[in-house]
């Protein structure tokens, strides 16, 4: 142990052996090939040049890859013009593809529809008619505020064809949290709809707007495009409101794409706010649409028979690079849902793999963890073997998870990539390539050819194999983030002031005896326990090994004696959910899950307390808000919860907590 108070290190020793080799078949056809690494590593910039030309069609090529005499903020590509929905829909239709099926939608209520690219191009083609016809022009913001639909995906490319950044903001966030973007962007029009289906029933979104609009900093608004999904009654503010299908009823199906410089901002997207206030994040076009298109194709291995989904809502990060840019730019066709995981049944996701034969699944640990509470009967009860490739976003995951996602949906064949990247870097970072890398469960393992990540001591200085410390990202990369909106001083202070010349991602890590990088959780929940620093996720991938465990999250509260003390929270597994309903039970529980903990890591990463509860507190991108915890558990008010997907979670935990103490 180190004797800094600040040291890095972490000194958990939860080890994980299993390893899983590319299958050899998967590796013959695989897209990625071992030498692309040295490739990348010959010269770094000509390499994602390269990219850049193969992956996206440029209407002005390029001549300059690099500038990065701003630091830290980069230019690539910066001489070349194109459009990014050119990219996504056009060109598609230009090459002969035009009956190719982009979007299977499948709604809520059972409702389908099949959209090719070349009535996506039409769709698209007048959404971005009618966004002129209203006035919106090159560099205006545009707010877009609606369920999963196809016309979620259209208007996206309707702004990015016209210039117009659109900022995308979750559909089940309140008016307030849509009114202080809209400010923020200074949007000056708002794309909504009537509402749309949740838990089988219609939920009004029309609403949340009109009191949005009533708030301060909204007066650049001047239109609301409404698109009619569910009929409902809805308020309407004539000359301001207007119906979607009306505007693009009477525009025209031709539209000559806007060319932007490489530069030109595609859109702004804030943070899911898990550690603290959310940021709006700046991307651009040239290189944020290489870098989506180049990892897409490498990392799911995608194919032109691929039937490829993404459970991401178009409201986050991977719902912008990993629903609509990498996958259209790559001509992908793809399975769009629009509702819950369980409507009407726990085994919708199953069905619809099932009934669209998907290939290639992208979702989060959240989900995988669910799934591992409601029972591996629900899965199996359905067809999966169409599915080849799995991937893993959003959190670490838990070791005992992956095992499960492999095992029981993936048919213990498919690989899986865990990939880690954030808003702010735009595009997957750190991951395995499928058909090259030999798997580890709950590790992302080595940055991407092209991508240069390391983890680093408090002096900056690249902690050896076997060391944790902070995860920094050491070379630009092209679709990283040019800012925070409006703030370049924010944007210096949060990721650049940390360590001089790297970006600091937040995340704690670790790196395994083959040099592997392993995630540890944000380094704000990094706890410490009579001097020793311990890391959340370990812990709590120890408690998901139990059998019993579906779920669990560790925070560490103040102590007087030991500093901190780590305090876990967990769900049992469906079958086990009853064990901790009576006192003895629940103490029995307790004392079976600290002897594990004891047992995989050491008797300091023992939790001192342990509370079964029935749901975690999860920002509405699913992870899990450790803070809000480490609240509840110091006996303080309970923080900033605005982007909480359920707000009644954090009562029923602060009530099962008084009641257990
Ligand atoms: P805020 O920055 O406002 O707190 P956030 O960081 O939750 O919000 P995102 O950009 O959506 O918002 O999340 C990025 C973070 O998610 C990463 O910094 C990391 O902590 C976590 N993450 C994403 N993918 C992985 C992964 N595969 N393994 C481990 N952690 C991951
Ligand atoms: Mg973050």
């Amino acid at each position: 142990m180190t004797t800094h108070p600040e040291a890095a290190s972490l000194e958990n020793l939860l080890h994980e052996t299993r390893s899983f080799p590319p299958a050899s078949a998967f590796a013959a056809q695989a897209n990625a090939q071992p030498s692309l690494y040295a490739e990348a590593a010959a010269d770094r910039p000509e390499f994602w040049a390269r990219q850049a030309r193969e992956l996206v069609s440029w209407r002005t090529p390029f001549t300059q890859t690099l500038d990065w005499s701003d630091a830290p903020v980069a230019r690539w590509f910066a001489d070349g013009t194109l459009n990014a929905a050119y990219n996504a829909v056009d060109r598609h239709v230009e090459a002969g593809h035009g009956d190719r099926v982009a979007i299977h939608f499948e709604g809520e209520p059972g409702d389908t529809r099949t959209v090719t690219y070349a009535d996506l191009q039409r769709e698209v083609a007048r959404a971005a008619n009618a966004l002129a016809a209203l006035g919106v022009s090159k560099g205006d913001r545009v707010v877009i505020y609606l369920p999963m639909l196809v016309e979620s995906v259209v208007a996206m490319l309707a702004c990015a064809r016209i210039g117009a950044p659109h900022s995308v903001v979750f559909g089940g966030f309140s008016a307030d949290a849509l009114r202080s973007r809209i400010a923020d962007a200074e949007a000056t029009l708002v794309i909504t709809a009537d509402g749309g289906y949740r838990r089988g029933a219609a939920s009004a979104l029309k609403p949340a707007v009109d009191e949005a609009l009533t708030g301060a900093g909204t007066d650049t608004v001047r239109h609301v495009l409404v698109v009619r999904r569910t009929g409902q009654e809805t308020a309407w503010t004539p000359g301001r409101d207007i119906w979607w299908h009306e505007a693009l009823e009477s525009a025209d199906t031709f539209h000559e794409p806007v060319w932007v410089d490489a530069e030109h901002p595609l859109f702004i997207l804030y943070t899911s706010g898990t550690t603290g206030k959310p940021k709006g994040i700046l991307h651009t076009t040239g290189g944020y649409l290489t870098q989506c298109a180049y990892t897409h194709r490498n990392v799911f291995d995608l194919k032109d028979d691929d039937v490829y989904w993404c459970t991401a809502d178009i409201g986050w990060v991977t719902g912008h690079s990993y629903v609509v840019y990498g996958p259209l730019t790559n001509g992908a066709t793809q399975l769009l849902y629009e509702g819950t995981p369980d409507t009407p049944h726990r085994g919708r996701w199953w069905e619809l793999i099932e009934k669209y034969g998907v290939s290639i699944l992208y979702t989060a640990p959240t989900a995988i963890r669910t799934c591992m509470k409601w029972g591996e009967d629900i899965p199996s009860a359905f067809d999966l073997s169409s599915l080849r490739l799995l991937g893993s976003v959003g959190e670490p995951i838990n070791p005992e998870a992956w095992i499960w996602y492999r095992r029981v949906i993936g048919g213990d064949t498919t690989p899986i990539v865990d990939t880690w990247w954030q808003t702010e870097t735009g595009a997957i970072m750190i991951s395995p390539l499928p058909g090259v890398t030999a798997a580890k469960p709950g590790s992302a393992q080595v940055p991407l050819p092209g991508i240069a990540a390391d983890v680093v001591d408090d002096e900056a200085k690249p902690v050896p194999d076997g060391g944790g410390g902070y995860l920094v990202l050491t070379e630009p990369w092209p679709s990283m983030l040019r800012g925070i909106w409006g703030d370049r001083q924010r944007y210096e202070d949060t990721y650049w002031s940390r360590f001089r010349g790297l970006y600091f991602a937040g995340d704690g890590a670790k790196k395994d005896d083959d040099g592997d990088i392993w995630l540890l959780g944000r380094v704000d929940d990094v706890m410490n326990v009579s001097g020793h620093r311990l890391s959340t996720t370990e812990i709590e991938s120890a408690l998901v090994s139990h059998d019993i465990v579906a779920e669990a999250a560790v925070v560490g509260a103040s102590d007087d004696m030991t500093g901190q003390a780590v305090v876990a929270f967990v769900i049992l597994r469906g079958e086990h959910a009853g064990r901790a309903a009576t006192p003895d039970g629940a103490e029995q529980v307790q004392a079976e899950l600290r002897a594990h903990v004891a047992k995989e890591i050491g008797p300091i990463a023992k939790p001192k307390r342990i509370l079964v509860v029935a749901e975690l507190p999860k920002t509405r991108s699913g992870k899990i808000m450790r803070r809000l915890l480490r609240d509840v558990a110091e006996n303080r008010a309970v923080g900033d919860a605005t982007t909480l997907a359920d707000s009644s979670v954090m009562d029923l935990i602060t009530a099962g907590l008084a009641a257990g103490k």
